[in-house]
Order: C-alpha cells, then structure tokens, then sequence
C-alpha cells in the first residue's frame, strides 16, 4: 500500500495529491507548516507544535482553515491510513489559499490544508549519537525567522552547500558574525567552563520545539545554560556542540568548517542530554548499550 497524503479535504494516494497552480503558498510562499515526529504511534510535543502554528498563522493573518480539535483528529486519521508503527513524522501545511495572483491578501478565501507523512526508519541509538560536521554560510534570510514560514529559499541554498561540502547541515551566520541557527536546526555549544550556550528565541530564529524541549530538559537537570548568540569562533573553540531539530532529536557536532570540536566523538554532557531527549520521546533505553553483539 502506497502512502497518503490529505489534500482538497480528502485522504489522496500520495502522488495525486495537488494544489492549485494559484495556490498563495506555491505563488508567494504565503504559508506556514510544522513538522511533528510519531514515535510508536505517539505525536511528540503535540501541543507545542500546534501552539507554534497558531502563533505562525496569527503573524501572518492567516485564519485556521479548520478547528484545532478536527486537525487533531486529522493528523491522527493519516497516521492511522499510513500505518505508521516505529517511527515517522508528519508534514502539515497551511496557505493562505488560492486566489488570482496579486500581492495584497485576497478576501473571503479559504486557507488551503495539506499534510504529507514520511516512514522513516526505527530509531537506533547508535545512529543518533553519531557525530556529524557542519559548514558556516552566510544568513540571507528574512527578518522574521521566528514565522515557521514555506519561505526557505535562502535555507535550501545554504543546505545545498552544506551537501556540496560533504556535511550534514550549515550553521548561519549573521552580519555581525554570530551564529543564529541551522538551515533547518537550531545550534548550540558547550563553552570550555561547561556553560550551554543557544541563541535567544529572537526574530532571528525559529523557536525550535526540540529546542525548548531541550532548554526544559537541561533545566530540570541542573545544567548550567544561557540562551545568547555565540560567534563562529566561540563555536570551533567549543568544548561540545550539537544541534536540534523534530527529526533529527539531539544531533552531536564534531567538525565546524574542519574544526575538530571536543575529542571528535560526542560529548558528555550532549550525550546525557541525547539520553534524557531519547526518554522524552519515548524510545527508552532501546540500544543504549551500544551495538548488539
Ligand atoms: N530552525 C529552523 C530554521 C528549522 O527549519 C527547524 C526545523 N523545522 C528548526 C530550527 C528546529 O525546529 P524543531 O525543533 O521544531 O523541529
């Protein structure tokens, strides 16, 4: 059985779901989207996910194109249609909808759902606590990055250059040399003094939802933590450094621009917080122990 997607108010077989070619998110990019993870068949962060969106949509003036409680029902109903077991996650979509093409929000038009799920595979620890590399690129992107916006022209290019780079994400950097966040993660450093560095949740990035997760989770475990901006430089003399993201949980970072940070393997303090983040999402100890003999 193929996937589903839920488009034009219906549960379509994947490759027919379509919007129309005047649809304000394919035209203006004028709409917003969340990703939310499924861990055994259980929305992580549920709640946080669609208070961000609620949050998107009013920035933008975009109404709810349906009530929360039937999008609720909704994403539920597709994971169930897609028989999503391990682990997966789901897409969803919200434009302002579809009019003649003209800037100016239109009147009376509905705003246009669509939600698409990815299968992915079940979690392995092993493969999470990996140590990947990251690139820094310029930040070119708009003023409002705090808006889970479609608008990530300036995201695509960076993480294009992070693959032609042969790494696995691109960190930002602004004008005055700091870094703000990931094409699509949110970085962060451990200082040589043990101090847990992220950059503030400003207009200059998109509050993660791992991102808080994370905050609150570090919080609770006594570990001593600032949200500010670190520069580049503070970032390859970093004791430790990871990022966060719905799909990618707590990912260790051990070469910056070819910096080798730490021992080049993942750090102690990201490896207790990958622990505790594991738990939050459900998946226990499963292979902790390492590789199973
Ligand atoms: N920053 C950006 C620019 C992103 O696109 C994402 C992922 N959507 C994140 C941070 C991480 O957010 P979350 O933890 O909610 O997935």
């Amino acid at each position: 059985m193929g996937r589903i997607a839920y488009a034009g108010g219906r549960y379509v077989p994947h490759g027919e779901a379509h919007v129309h070619v005047e649809d304000r998110g394919y035209q203006f990019a004028d709409a917003v989207y969340e990703v939310i993870a499924v861990h055994h068949g259980r929305l992580i962060d549920e709640d946080e996910h669609l208070a961000r969106l609620d949050r998107s949509l009013r920035e933008l003036e975009i109404a709810w194109p349906l009530s929360e409680r039937a999008l609720r029902f909704k994403i539920r109903e597709l994971i169930r249609r897609n028989r999503i077991g391990a682990r997966g996650m789901v897409y969803l979509q919200i434009s302002r909808g579809v009019a003649p093409r003209n800037h100016a929000f239109p009147k009376g038009r509905r705003p246009v759902l669509v939600m698409t799920v990815k299968l992915l595979p079940a979690f392995d620890y092993a493969e999470a606590s990996r140590g990947v590399s990251v690139i820094t690129a310029p930040d070119q992107r708009w003023r409002r990055c705090d808006i889970k916006s479609v608008s990530l022209l300036a995201n695509v290019l960076a993480r294009q250059q992070a693959v032609e780079a042969g790494a696995y994400e691109a960190w930002l950097v602004g004008d005055d040399g700091l870094v703000t966040e990931g094409t699509a993660s949110n970085a962060w450093i451990v200082t040589a003094d043990g101090l847990l560095l992220t950059h503030d949740a400003s207009h200059a990035i998109l509050n993660g939802i791992t991102r808080q997760a994370v905050l609150r989770i570090a919080a609770d475990h006594g570990v001593t933590l600032r949200e500010g901006p670190f520069s580049v430089a503070d970032a390859t003399s970093a004791a430790e450094a990871f990022l966060t993201s719905t799909t990618s949980l707590i990912k260790p970072v051990v070469g910056i621009d070819g910096a080798v940070i730490g021992d080049g393997g993942i750090g102690p303090l990201t490896s207790r917080l990958l622990d505790y983040y594991v738990d939050h999402v459900g998946e226990g100890a499963a292979g902790r122990a390492g590789p199973s003999t």
